[in-house]
């Protein structure tokens, strides 16, 4: 096998090639993914997802047909495009509305110049009822069981993969033989695709599930301590660039031990879980981007992208209010709850990440030792 003489069958190549073209979008779809986490750009991810799988898949039909279009055999490559388009319809997660498929359709026989043959025309519609079929079926998938998955997605593809060459046959004149041999690789390409996708998505969402984990507090399902130490790096590097202001807040539950050894340790944890709770309604009642992270057994860290002292102040006393006033009733016992905190702003006098969350601790350890349930901001 040399690049001049290639022994492989063309089916083998095939299978390969498609596979090939599949891993590398799930690849380069999941660097796309890390890179706008990476540069904290917040964008939805389903989004990302589809508008990159159907710009990527167009990109895949178009380049492959410019290399045959109007010869004697253009219809070679519409296996590997039938399964482009399955991808898009059926495996990607797509929220893009499937008549944006009509227009791009119209271009593709204009592309290929074959918007005067009948046979490319009924082939077009066939092609937009499969998509909507496809489409269709995604949405109910959920509600069906594994067998009725399977089942429903082999028989839409037989039943359209055979209409869809029927129309190939009689517009190029193809032989039965040829017409079977299609279809049936047609059918191998699409179970394939359908054992290749499962895999690849049972994959990432295990990884999905491994980086929630890694992030985040399993009692509270905040952020933990691992999560704020990325964003306070972060956060510090854009005070460094862009001068945004940044607020940072600590606090802690006063005599928690206490309320342990008094009420239990399950009851503390259902105390954690209500403070929380609390402290997520608050902030999210006034800005998505303040984010809350345990970052210890019963103390938070708050971090306030752009708000300085004074506007972060009013958003501490809301929680300091909220929080002291909480009377969580475990076993029918009501236990009153007070917290302590410290508060600062970023200053160009704080030369790391550390020395700031220094600060702040201290201002916390000044509440504490002044008799709780207080303040300090300075
Ligand atoms: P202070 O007012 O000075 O903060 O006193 P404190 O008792 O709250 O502080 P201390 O650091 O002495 O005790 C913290 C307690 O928090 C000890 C530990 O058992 C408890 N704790 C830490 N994590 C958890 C948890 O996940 N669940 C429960 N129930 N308790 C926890
Ligand atoms: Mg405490
Ligand atoms: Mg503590």
């Amino acid at each position: 096998m040399t690049w001049s003489h290639w022994a492989i069958s063309p089916f083998i190549t095939g299978v390969f090639f498609i596979l090939g073209v599949l891993t590398l979008f799930w690849v380069s779809q999941n660097w796309l993914i890390s890179a706008l986490n990476a540069h904290h750009i917040h964008v939805n991810e389903d989004v990302v997802n589809d508008w990159y799988g159907l710009i990527y898949m167009l990109v895949f039909v178009f380049s492959m047909q410019s290399l045959i279009v109007g010869q004697t055999d253009s219809w070679i490559f519409m296996n590997f495009q039938l399964i482009a388009l399955t991808f898009c319809g059926y495996f990607l997660n797509i929220h893009i509305r499937y008549y944006y498929l009509y227009p791009t359709l119209l271009i593709f026989m204009l592309f290929n110049h074959s918007v005067l043959y009948w046979e490319s025309w009924g082939h077009a519609l066939t092609l937009m009822l499969f998509f909507t079929t496809l489409g269709f079926m995604r949405k109910r998938m959920n509600r069906w069981s594994h067998k009725i998955q399977i089942g429903s997605y082999l028989l839409t593809c037989m039943g359209f993969g055979a209409l869809l060459w029927w129309f190939m046959k009689l517009k190029f004149t193809l032989s039965w033989g040829t017409y079977w041999q299609e279809w049936a690789y047609f059918m191998i390409f699409e179970i394939l695709l359908y054992i290749y996708a499962s895999m690849l998505s049972a994959n990432s969402e295990l990884k999905q599930n491994l980086v929630d984990f890694a992030n985040h507090d399993a009692l509270t399902k905040t952020e933990n301590f691992a999560a704020y130490t990325s964003a306070i790096n972060y956060q510090f590097q854009i005070r460094q660039k862009s001068g945004l202001e940044l607020s940072m807040m600590m606090f802690d539950i006063d005599h928690f031990k206490q309320i342990n050894d008094t009420y239990g340790h399950s009851a503390g944890d259902q105390i954690l879980q209500h403070v929380t709770q609390t402290a997520q309604t608050v902030f999210e009642a006034n800005d998505a981007h303040i984010t809350l992270y345990r970052t210890g057994g019963e103390e938070f860290n708050v971090l306030f992208p752009g708000y300085d002292l004074d506007a972060a102040l009013p958003i501490v006393n809301q929680l300091f209010s909220a929080i002291n006033h909480l009377s969580v009733v475990v076993d029918q016992q009501k236990i009153q709850l007070s917290i302590s905190i410290g508060l600062a702003t970023l200053t160009p006098d704080d030369q790391t990440a550390t020395e700031f969350y220094d600060r702040v601790d201290a201002n916390l350890y000044h509440s504490k030792r002044n008799g709780r349930m207080q303040i300090t901001a300075k």
